[in-house]
C-alpha cells in the first residue's frame, strides 16, 4: 500500500524528458502552468549515476511538484540499464522529496516500492495495442495493490477504443482507487480531456508543441486557453467538435469560453478522428450532449440521424447534432446563422441576393434564404454546380459576370476565396467594382476577419457583415440547443475567445 494521492482535483501534470541535466533545470523552471512535473528520468543519459544531490537539485528546480519515473526499454522507455539499478535509482528519487514515482505494475519489486516509498506511487501500465482484452481484470488487479493512484494507457486506432479505458478509470475512481485511464494517439486525445470527467487524478501534458513526451499529448496551454481543463469537474457533461481536419477549428476555446462564462457545467472537446462512426461511437457511448459536425461529415451525419429538424432535413446537411434517448437529432444552425446575420441588416422578405459558391454553405444558405422569401441567384465558378444547386433547392442560378450586370441588394460569398492558408488571400471571389448598388455585403470567410472582399465592399460604401459574426451565431444557436433551458449564449466571452484563438493563428 503507497502513501495516498494527495490531491482531489484532476491535475495538469507536464512530462519532461532531456538528456542532460542542465537542459531538464531548464525544462523544469518552464513548467509552472502545469500543477505537476513529471521527469522521464529514462530520457536522461547516464540516470543511474545522479547522487541524492542532483535529484534533489531536480526537485527543488520545479516551479511546482516534481514527480520521477523511469521507463525501462522492455516497456518502451530509453532506460536499458539494469533493474537493481533503476529499482535505486525510484527509491532515491523518492526520498529526495519527490512528489510521486511511478512504476509499471510488471515491475517484480513494485509492491516493495508500494510499501516503503515515502512518495505516492502512481503504478502504471501501458499496453501496445488498443482493445486490451485483460483491461478490466489488470485495473483489479493493480488496484488491489493499494497505489496512490493507478494509470492505465493504450493507444486508440478508433476514437471509440477510448470507451473502455474511460469507463475503467471511471469505475476506479467510483470505487475510491484515484486513477487516471486514456488513450495515447492523436484518436485518443479527446479521452485525455474526458479522463477529467471522471475525476481523473492526472492528465499528462506537454510543455510546447514540439515538447510531446506521448503522442495526443496536450500542451499545458492548451489545455488551459482552449480546453480550460481546470472548470471540468466529475459531473461535467461533454459536448465535442467531429470533422477532419478540426485542428484549427475557433469552437473548443468559443464554447469552453462560453460554458466557463455561464452556470452550465459543461465542456467541449474535438474527436479526432477521420470516419465519423467512430467518434459518433466515442460521443454516444460517453454521454455527449451535442455535437458541432464540420467537413466532411454534414451530409453523412444528417444520415446517422434518428430525427432532423426541418431545415435540416430541407438541406439534407447538418452542422448540430443533439443527443436524444432514441438518438442524435440534427440540426443545421449555419442556416439559421446566416438568416439572423443578414436579416438584421435588410428586410429578407423579396430582398434579392447573389450567392456566391455551391458547396455545402451556400446550399444551406440557399435553402434557409429561400424559406424567408428571399430571391435567391447562385452564381459560381462552375456554373453546372450553380444550376444542379438551385435546382435542387429552388432559385435561379447563374456565372460569376452576372453580378456586374444584374441588380442585387445583398452579397454573400459561400467560397473560400480570400481565406489565408488557401493561397487566395488578398483575392475577391469577383471584382469588388461589380459590388455599384449593393447594400449589403456578407462574407463567410473570416480567416482573416477582415478580407479583401470585405475592404473593398467598404469603401465603395456597402455595409459588411463578416464571417466571424455568422460563426459566432452559428455557435449561440449551437449553445442554446445543448443548454436545454434555451438559454442566451455568453456572446461577449465568446467573441473574445474567437479574436484571441485567431490573433494567435494570425502570429
Ligand atoms: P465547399 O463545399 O468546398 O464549396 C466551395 C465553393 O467555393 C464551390 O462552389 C467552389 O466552386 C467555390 N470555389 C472554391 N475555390 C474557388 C476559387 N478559387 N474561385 C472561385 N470559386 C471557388 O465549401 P463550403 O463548405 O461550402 O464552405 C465555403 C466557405 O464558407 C469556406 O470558406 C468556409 O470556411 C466558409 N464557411 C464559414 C462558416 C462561418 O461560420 N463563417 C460556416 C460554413 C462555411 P466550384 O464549384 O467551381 O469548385
Amino acid at each position: 500500500m503507497s502513501v495516498p494521492w494527495p490531491w482531489e482535483r484532476t491535475r495538469i501534470c507536464v512530462s519532461v524528458a532531456a538528456p542532460d541535466r542542465a537542459t531538464l533545470r531548464a525544462s523544469l523552471r518552464r513548467a509552472g502552468g502545469a500543477h505537476l512535473v513529471e521527469v522521464r528520468l529514462d530520457a536522461l543519459r547516464c540516470a543511474a549515476a545522479l547522487d541524492d544531490a542532483g535529484l534533489r537539485e531536480l526537485v527543488d528546480a520545479g516551479p511546482v511538484p516534481v514527480g520521477f519515473t523511469c521507463r525501462p526499454a522492455w516497456q518502451g522507455g530509453g532506460f536499458s540499464g539494469e533493474e537493481p539499478e533503476r529499482r535505486r535509482l525510484l527509491h532515491r528519487a523518492a526520498a529526495a522529496g519527490a512528489a510521486f514515482v511511478d512504476v509499471e505494475h510488471q515491475t517484480p519489486w513494485a509492491g516493495e516500492l508500494l510499501e516503503s516509498s515515502p512518495a505516492p506511487v502512481i503504478l502504471s501500465h501501458h499496453w501496445q495495442d488498443p482493445s486490451p482484452a485483460d483491461l478490466d481484470s489488470r485495473a483489479r488487479d493493480m488496484a488491489g495493490m493499494r497505489p496512490a493512484l493507478v494509470k492505465l494507457v493504450s493507444p486508440a486506432v478508433r476514437a471509440d477504443d477510448a470507451l473502455p479505458l474511460l469507463r475503467a478509470g471511471r469505475r476506479l475512481v467510483e470505487s475510491g482507487q484515484p486513477a487516471t485511464a486514456f488513450c495515447m494517439g492523436e484518436t485518443g486525445r479527446a479521452s485525455r480531456v474526458l479522463a477529467a470527467s471522471y475525476g481523473a487524478g492526472l492528465i499528462y501534458a506537454a510543455l510546447s508543441g514540439d515538447e510531446v513526451v506521448a503522442p495526443g499529448q496536450w500542451t499545458v496551454e492548451e489545455l488551459r486557453q482552449t480546453i480550460r481543463l481546470p472548470q471540468w469537474k466529475t459531473a461535467t457533461v461533454a459536448c465535442g467538435l467531429v470533422g477532419h481536419p478540426i485542428g484549427h477549428s475557433l469552437s473548443p476555446a468559443v464554447f469552453n469560453a462560453a460554458f466557463g462564462a455561464s452556470d452550465h457545467d459543461m465542456g467541449y472537446v474535438p474527436v479526432v478522428s477521420a470516419e465519423l462512426d467512430p467518434a459518433l461511437g466515442l460521443a454516444s457511448g460517453w454521454g455527449f450532449r451535442g455535437l458541432s459536425v464540420t467537413m466532411p461529415f454534414k451530409m453523412e451525419a444528417a444520415r446517422h440521424c434518428h430525427r432532423l429538424d426541418p431545415l435540416a432535413e430541407a438541406i439534407g446537411a447538418v452542422n448540430t447534432l443533439t443527443a436524444s434517448p432514441e438518438g442524435w437529432v440534427g440540426h443545421n444552425t449555419d442556416a439559421e446563422a446566416v438568416i439572423e446575420a443578414l436579416g438584421s441588416r435588410i428586410a429578407l422578405d423579396g430582398a434579392r441576393v447573389a450567392l456566391v459558391g455551391a458547396g455545402g454553405a451556400a446550399r444551406a444558405a440557399a435553402v434557409a434564404l429561400g424559406r424567408s422569401g428571399v430571391e435567391v441567384t447562385i452564381v459560381n465558378r462552375t456554373v453546372e454546380r450553380a444550376e444542379r444547386l438551385a435546382a435542387a433547392v429552388g432559385g435561379r442560378h447563374g456565372a460569376l459576370d452576372d453580378l456586374e450586370s444584374q441588380d442585387f441588394d445583398a452579397v454573400i460569398n459561400a467560397t473560400p476565396v480570400g481565406m489565408s492558408g488557401t493561397g487566395t488571400e488578398g483575392e475577391t471571389p469577383f471584382p469588388c467594382a461589380w459590388l455599384r448598388g449593393v447594400e449589403v455585403v456578407f462574407d463567410m470567410v473570416y480567416r482573416p476577419l477582415e478580407t479583401a472582399l470585405l475592404r473593398g465592399a467598404s469603401s465603395r460604401g456597402c455595409r459588411t457583415v463578416d464571417g466571424l459574426e455568422m460563426f459566432l451565431a452559428q455557435a449561440a444557436a449551437q449553445y442554446r440547443l445543448w443548454t436545454d433551458d434555451r438559454s442566451e449564449a455568453p456572446l461577449v466571452a465568446m467573441r473574445e475567445a474567437a479574436r484571441v484563438r485567431l490573433g494567435q493563428d494570425a502570429d
